[in-house]
């Protein structure tokens, strides 16, 4: 069952591959109640959904083949609200740069660069100044991380580090290019736990407006 309307609302975080129980711990410290999507099946109940690092092309691969990545796609562009982190930002991506054809959810007007800060960099910390969830600047976890080349117009930026984009977000959609859960701050995850919260508040008003004048 759906938990719209709900404060404690239901995200579903993609277990095919990576990060999942850091997502799970940090999604219940903002008051969230979390499931894991493993089939199409599974998206049917969420108000949300987290994709989580791991290896985008592994994600797509698996996802792609089980038909998961058509069902996300669909519920997506429906406008239900989507976290996705380092991996997670790739696969929302309409577009990889140099890249050859690997399976994406898309949908976002967002260019982004595979293992931008060179392969040679496996990880690395930076202090990372998100006005959009205040002070002060997240501690933010870079592994093998891709960033952002060029954004449309639906899109708005952030984060930056060195020019490059590294947080963005447009109607549906939160991408990092971080690994946000690898922290305590939850700084992020509650910014996208509000938004479902507000939307499935927005889509029960709905309801009940038709309800109402049946
Ligand atoms: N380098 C990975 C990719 O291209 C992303 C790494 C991550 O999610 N930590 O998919």
């Amino acid at each position: 069952m759906s938990a719209t309307g709900s404060s404690r609302p239901q995200i579903g975080i993609l277990a095919v591959q990576g990060a999942v129980s850091e997502h799970e711990a940090a999604l219940a410290d903002v008051g969230a109640r979390t499931c894991r999507v493993r089939t199409a099946d599974d998206i049917a109940g969420i108000d949300g959904l987290v994709i989580p690092g791991g290896e985008s092309t592994t994600i797509g691969v698996v996802a792609g083949g089980s038909g998961l990545l058509a069902a996300v796609r669909e519920r997506v562009d429906a406008g239900m609200p989507v976290l996705g982190t380092c991996a997670g930002m790739i696969m929302l991506a309409d577009t990889v740069a140099g890249g050859g054809t690997q399976p994406l959810v898309g949908g976002m007007e967002i260019v982004v660069r595979r293992n931008a800060f060179g392969r040679q960099i496996h990880s690395f910390e930076a202090d990372v100044d998100v006005p959009a969830v205040g002070a002060p600047p997240m501690r933010a976890i870079f592994i093998r991380a891709p960033w952002i080349e060029d954004v449309g117009p639906s899109v708005e930026v952030l984060a930056s580090i060195a020019g490059h984009p590294v947080v963005a977000r447009d109607a549906t959609r939160i991408v990092a290019a971080f690994h946000p859960e690898l922290t305590d701050d939850r700084r992020l995850h509650r910014l996208f736990v509000d938004g479902v919260r507000a939307r499935a508040e927005g889509l029960q008003q709905e309801e009940d407006t038709v309800v109402g004048s049946q």
